[in-house]
């Protein structure tokens, strides 16, 4: 390709709206433009690279047995009701009515049209198991896009869904596609860590996301330094025993606390311990009154909560609902007036018997010498763990205190359970005759949070280092050359690249070294070839290594040497990604 008939819109400025490196760079190395807020155009550049992940996605899945289908992205609203994910699916399930009145929505995901569309393909145990699966548009009507392509609304998923006889077949497609999801990662050079995750919505029981460690995470995991456990934090147990190490405050039972509603404000003020605290969290979960009672240093974590009640929407109370119920907003307290409409909870790593402050139910005051026994029966509350865990907390499999880090989603496997096979009535008969149930599997990759997420791990202060395997050209070829004679010799070199299958780029454009080799290095091409003034004067040829940005000069003897030369070098670059592959497929 000759760049002077291909599109480079590259920029010097970072755009405005852009805060991490991956928007930033995606847009100033001219691969994508914003559209919308959530929205994005792919340029050819950025399109090339995107093709490429499709691309690795789709090998290995066709490798792994999973069969390729492509569904309708408008998805009718009478399978999600008969889902029952109608009503569930909040805000950012985008509906929209046809001109028959005939209401559907954008598929946020396909397990219902893929459950609808197999049921009557599966008849037998024969049939099965089986996988399938599309790599097409999904959209999130997201309340916050962010990130350019790594949150947006409009974006293209690998979506897989499996369905099985029983559960045994489940756990080997489960496995398999564990296997697949670390070597596809690794083939476009992330290196990923399968946590144990939330299901969410999604119902079923494993559910494991596989995370890019990176700052700009939006997700947290647990890591411990000794097992092979990690987790999201959203799903990690804490299982502390209560500290019998604790010492109660000791000071007057009442006292006055002006304006001190926080529990820092509360706990700097009577000079103590946070954790001495009585920490109360007031909710609505689907119309029931909920109140929370955890630790003065525990944030509560709302996931727990919501698979407990088994709610879809959890807010906090509203003021007036507060005061129906009697509830002091910033001085709620064991004492509170029980109500039937308020369900209590107690989070697990409460001590029943300790001596705790807590609000005393009255505006400006708290009280000390709580103790949580004598004010619930064990029955009438349930104690469960609901609290966010932190840094240090004991690894639920063996103790060891974990570590925390930030990561990026980048995949997520379910196992889904009978949820939609008994939805959807998704029978076979089995080697008996008998008809039975079956039940399905989920596997999901994000392909632009993919794009963008290599660029979060690939990127220095000249641009982006783009892996061989998903770079939008493998060599950039840079020459300075004015007169035809010279250039006809720099085109026989470029054919020469081009006719032994490299993909190569020839910045042929009218424009100054300088800015082509920023281009190149922005971009990030692995291999850049300079035919400049060495290579006319002398014969010499620059090759560049983008990612350690190493430059060698060689002599240029024949046009088959050089070609001999390059695709050694990117051999070298693809033999280092599959060893990564191998080493990710264990
Ligand atoms: P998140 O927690 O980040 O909102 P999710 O858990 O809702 O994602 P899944 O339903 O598991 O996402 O979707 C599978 C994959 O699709 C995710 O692992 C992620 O890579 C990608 N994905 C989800 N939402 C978006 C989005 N808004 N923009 C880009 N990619 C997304
Ligand atoms: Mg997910």
């Amino acid at each position: 390709m000759k760049a002077s008939a291909y599109l480079i819109p590259t920029a010097k400025e970072d755009p405005q709206d852009a805060v991490v490196a991956s928007h930033k760079l995606m847009m100033r190395a001219g691969l994508v433009r914003k559209s919308a807020a959530g929205l994005y155009s792919y340029l050819p550049l950025g399109l090339r690279i995107l093709k490429k992940i499709e691309g690795i996605v789709r090998s290995e899945m066709d490798l792994a047995g999973a069969l390729e289908f492509q569904l309708p992205i408008l998805t009718p609203s009478e399978i999600w009701k008969e889902s029952g994910r109608w009503d569930k699916m909040g805000k950012e399930m985008f509906r929209l009515k046809d001109r028959h009145d005939n209401e559907s929505c954008l598929g946020p995901t396909h397990e219902e049209s893929f459950c609808v569309l197999v049921k009557p393909m599966v008849r037998s145990y024969k049939d099965l198991p089986i996988n399938v699966y599309q790599i097409h548009t999904k959209f999130r009507d997201e309340i916050r896009p962010r990130f350019g392509v790594i949150r947006s609304r409009e974006f293209t998923m690998k979506d897989a869904y499996s369905f099985h006889l029983d559960d045994e077949s489940l756990d080997k497609t489960y496995q398999t596609m564990r296997k697949t999801y670390r070597r596809i990662f690794a083939g476009m050079g992330l290196s990923t860590i399968p946590v144990q995750a939330d299901s969410g919505n999604m119902g079923g029981s494993a559910s494991e996301e596989f995370m890019v460690v990176s700052p700009i995470g939006e997700e947290t995991l647990t890591i411990c330094p000794s097992c092979q456990y990690s987790g999201n934090i959203e799903k990690t147990p804490v299982i502390l025993n209560p500290k019998s190490s604790k010492q109660p405050f000791v000071g007057s039972e009442k006292i006055h606390t002006p304006a001190k509603k926080t529990i820092t404000e509360v706990a700097e003020f009577l000079k103590t311990k946070e954790e001495n605290l009585l920490k109360a969290v007031a909710l609505w979960a689907d119309g029931t009154y909920v109140l929370v009672f955890l630790e003065g240093d525990r944030e509560l974590n709302e996931n727990k909560l919501k698979n407990h009640l088994g709610c879809n929407e959890l807010r906090p109370m509203g003021p007036k609902e507060m005061e129906t119920l009697g509830l002091v907003p910033g001085f709620i307290g064991p004492g509170f007036p029980k109500s039937v409409n308020l369900k209590v909870i107690i989070d697990s790593l409460i001590d029943w018997n300790f001596a705790y402050i807590s609000g005393a139910n009255e505006v400006d005051y708290h009280t000390s010498g709580i103790q949580i026994s004598k004010f619930f029966k064990d029955d009438e509350v349930s104690k469960i763990d609901v609290s966010q865990a932190i840094e240090g907390d004991p690894c639920p499999n063996c103790g060891t205190g974990l570590t925390a880090e930030k990561g990026i989603e980048v995949g997520h496997i379910f196992k889904l359970g009978q949820k939609y096979s008994k939805a959807f009535d998704i029978t076979v008969l089995n080697d008996k005759g008998k008809s039975t149930t079956t039940t399905m599997g989920c596997y999901g990759i994000g392909v632009n949070r993919c794009m963008a997420t290599v660029i979060e791990q690939c990127n220095d202060d000249k641009g982006i280092y783009w892996p061989v395997s998903i770079a939008p050209f493998t060599v950039c070829l840079v020459s300075i050359a004015k007169n035809p004679e010279d250039i006809a010799k720099i085109e026989s070199i470029y054919k020469a690249l081009v006719a032994a299958g490299i993909e190569v780029l020839w910045d042929d454009r009218d424009l100054g070294p300088g800015f082509k080799f920023k281009d190149s290095e922005l971009i990030g091409f692995p291999i850049r070839l300079t035919l400049g003034k060495g290579f006319l004067e002398k014969g010499e040829i620059t090759i560049l290594d983008r990612k350690s940005m190493v430059e060698e000069t060689v002599p240029f003897t024949t046009n088959e040497d050089l070609v001999g030369k390059l695709q050694n070098q990117i051999q070298a670059l693809h033999e280092t990604l599959k060893k990564e592959v191998e080493q990710a497929g264990i």
